[in-house]
């Protein structure tokens, strides 16, 4: 049992010189087996709370805490942060020149678990995983990220998190840019490795179409840089026929 718990967190970026507050106290907490839908208007800062649980240097944590399972997450490096089990897919390169997805992948588990895993059960580890996510046995060759489709970039995201078995995973608009089969295949993929890996999982959304696929057990309405509602997915469907406009003049 792993539970990830982020308390009354206030982050800052700063921009031409001037520090701006863009999370403004949030409390949540991701514990194995849920899923969290964070769901919300366009520039409220969903993207911010990724990043600053992944460590990105950017985002400057001004008060309140991370934790996983009682451990400090803002103390960790991004390495580090990975080896605890928290699987955040944009603390990657989006491109890296000159290495194979296989590479990438073989490196990136040889890091998390602190040994190279061995080669015969890892290539058919891998063969499996993608041939799961309807990818191309090609794929495995290609540059990482080099001409993705943006089909392509969220299932090699998915398929990183099927091989590294995180704990806690923080997926951030995997749904955007996909068509209906695509992400049909991505949801299919994060539901295997939740009801394989007992996974926590923060699902990021703008749209309400994912959810359907991925059934959350909870909802957070964010607007503002907080949690301005929370409910089951009830409240998904809601938003749905009502949209943000009800939180966004709420807050206003
Ligand atoms: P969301 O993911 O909900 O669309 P973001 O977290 O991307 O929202 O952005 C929230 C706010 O923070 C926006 O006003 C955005 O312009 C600002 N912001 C986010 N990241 C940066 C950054 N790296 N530099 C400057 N401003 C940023
Ligand atoms: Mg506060
Ligand atoms: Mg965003």
């Amino acid at each position: 049992m792993t539970t990830l718990e982020i308390r009354d967190l206030h982050v800052s970026v700063t921009a031409d010189g001037e520090a701006k507050e863009i999370l403004k106290g949030v409390d949540l907490t991701v514990r194995s087996g849920e899923t969290h839908a964070i769901m919300g208007p366009n520039g409220s800062g969903k993207s911010t709370l990724a990043y600053s649980v992944a460590g990105h240097p950017k985002y400057e944590v001004t008060g309140g805490s991370v934790l996983l399972d009682g451990e400090d997450v803002l103390e960790m490096t991004v390495d580090e942060r990975a080896r605890a089990g928290l699987f955040l897919a944009m603390q990657y390169p989006v491109e890296v020149p000159g290495v194979s997805v296989s590479n990438f992948l073989r490196t990136a588990k040889t890091e998390v678990t602190g040994e190279a895993p061995v080669l015969r059960h890892w290539v058919k580890e891998v063969r499996e995983a993608m041939e799961g996510l309807k990818m191309d046995s090609s794929f495995a060759a290609r540059n990482v990220n080099e001409g993705f489709s943006g089909g392509e970039k969220k299932r090699h995201e998915i398929l990183q998190m099927k091989l590294l078995k995180p704990r806690i995973a923080i997926l951030d608009e995997t749904d955007s840019g996909l068509d209906v089969d695509a992400l049909r295949v991505v949801s299919e993929g994060v539901n295997d490795v939740r009801s394989e890996l007992g996974l926590g999982v923060l699902l990021i959304t703008h749209y309400t179409r994912i959810l359907r696929y991925v059934q959350p057990d909870f909802v957070h309405v964010f607007v503002d840089g907080r949690i301005a509602e929370e409910g089951g997915p009830e409240l998904a469907e809601r938003l749905e026929n009502e949209g943000y406009d009800r939180f966004v003049t709420a807050s206003a």
